[in-house]
């Protein structure tokens, strides 16, 4: 595994690229082709959240802005 750093790409960057696959639902597997992650933003951090269609499973990521991850 190869390691790049494309030139100002931030952390926050990585992330958002990372939650732009399309979201696939841990509990039943089911893929939400078109499916969007729902942001939100509250006190120094990130949370991004996709409720499955399918079996209604919520998959939450936080992304915490003050630099920890
Ligand atoms: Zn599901």
């Amino acid at each position: 595994m190869s390691v790049r750093r494309p030139g100002g790409m931030t952390a926050l960057d990585r992330y958002r690229e990372r939650l732009r696959e399309t979201p696939t639902c841990l509990e039943c597997g089911h893929t939400d082709e078109g499916g969007e992650w729902a942001t939100t933003f509250r006190s120094r951090r990130l949370v991004y959240r996709h409720v499955c269609p399918r079996c209604g499973a919520t998959d939450r990521r936080v992304f915490r802005l003050d630099g920890t991850e």
